[in-house]
């Protein structure tokens, strides 16, 4: 098993490491206070070949690995999480399913636009009745003449307002259950599709999040995705390289809030000593630099399954779910050690705490990640 990256991945994970600290930090906390999507960011990152880290270079993309990607998603959410998300969404939710299950025509068609950023990439699943249980979903696609007409309505959707292109479910079959379900790529012109309402939210607040609305929207047959009946599977195995992008946002959050802990610690000074001298400041950092160290590792291992072309489910659950609660537990603890301080606006960890929830929630919350590794050791 390899436990260090090559030198190209220190090479892309150096390289990010010292963009975000230039160009993401210095604005990361006006853009969360203001809600503001990171456009200009997105542009920067786009022409550092970010926005496809994983998209072929046949394809315009950079070609890189799953471990050099889980790098640069922890590099963008140390210094921010809703850039981070944006990120992850775009290469593993909406490139990932096309480079994987598209024809030819579709990876020429939308590859490249996804590859230079000239479109923000989408994944619209849930619905305001189907969240974890995603097969409940309502929105319909019939097919009439060259034309898939779809109706419904989908919510919570990351970069929702901004995209240009989202993968979207529908029930193409609603007698055949799961094996009724087709996945779609979709345009944001496309006649029918309405961005909803946009949510305001506790954290990750310049990543946007919306619903979307297709009535009568009509998708040209050639935007199937797979065979009909395919949509429950590209789905679940789409989430599964997801997780892994939600577990390094979270490992991100995670390392941030223990350098501002190790920061502050030595330069707040109470009994006449900086409070890093306190055993019980101490403890806390130790433990929160060990739980990071697991949770990298388990990031890695997952990402490093994949690019083996292994079943990762249970490995991307596993990363997900412990990463997602390290960076809750680093949170909490980050804020305890800036005291009053860290309870305001002035400091990076009150961003950090509000950020860290939503790693526990969404590609699956907590709950659905351990039914995900139960039953691949159940059956
Ligand atoms: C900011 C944000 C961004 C998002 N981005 C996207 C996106 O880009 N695309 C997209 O499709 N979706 C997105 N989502 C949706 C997200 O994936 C869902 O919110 C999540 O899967 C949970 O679904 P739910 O909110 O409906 O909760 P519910 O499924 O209603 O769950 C409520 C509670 O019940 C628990 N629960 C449910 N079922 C079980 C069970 N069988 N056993 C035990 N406990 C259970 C859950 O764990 C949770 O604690 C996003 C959500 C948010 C908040």
């Amino acid at each position: 098993m390899q436990l260090e990256l090559t030198e190209q991945q220190k090479m892309i994970r150096n390289m990010v490491r010292e963009f975000a600290e230039k160009e993401i930090a210095p604005i990361a906390a006006e853009l969360d206070k203001k809600e503001e999507y990171p456009t200009k960011t997105l542009e920067k990152m786009a022409a550092l070949g970010l926005l496809g880290i994983i998209i072929p270079t046949e394809y315009g993309g950079a070609g890189l690995d799953t471990v050099a990607y889980a790098t640069v998603i922890e590099e963008i959410s140390r210094k921010c999480a809703s850039t981070g998300v944006i990120t992850s969404v775009h290469n593993s939710l909406a490139a990932w399913p096309i480079i994987k299950y598209g024809t030819d025509a579709q990876k020429k068609k939308y590859l490249p636009l996804l590859a230079k950023g000239e479109r923000i990439g989408a994944f619209a699943g849930t619905e305001p009745n189907a969240g974890s249980d995603l097969a409940a979903m309502k929105t319909t696609a019939e097919l009439k003449g060259n034309h898939y007409i779809m109706n419904g309505s989908k919510t919570f959707i990351t970069s929702g307002p901004k995209a240009g292109i989202v993968i979207v479910f529908a029930v193409t079959n609603k007698a055949a259950g799961t094996k009724g379900l087709s996945a779609f790529i979709v345009e944001n012109t496309f006649k029918g599709y309405k961005v909803g309402s946009i949510f305001e939210k506790l954290g990750i607040r310049a990543s946007q999040t919306s619903e979307l609305i297709f009535e009568n929207m009509e998708v040209p047959k050639d935007n199937l995705l797979g065979k009909e009946g395919d949509g429950f599977k590209i789905a679940l195995s789409t989430l599964d390289g997801g997780r892994i992008g939600i577990a390094c946002q979270a490992v991100g959050i995670a390392q941030a809030a223990l350098d501002e802990s190790i920061s502050y610690a030595k330069q707040r000074e109470q009994f006449g000593q900086p409070i890093a001298k306190f055993q019980a400041i101490q403890w806390m950092i130790a433990n929160m630099a060990t739980r990071i160290e697991a949770a990298r590792l388990l990031v890695y291992n997952a990402a490093y399954a994949k690019d083996k072309g292994e079943r990762i489910s249970k490995h991307a659950a596993m990363a997900k779910l412990f990463a997602s609660e390290t960076a809750m537990d680093a949170v909490i603890d980050a804020l305890q050690i800036h005291g009053g301080y860290g309870y305001t606006k002035e400091y990076t960890v009150e961003r950090l705490f509000r950020d860290a929830k939503i790693t526990e929630i969404y590609e699956g919350t907590s709950e659905v990640q351990r039914m995900v590794i139960a039953s691949s050791l159940l059956g």
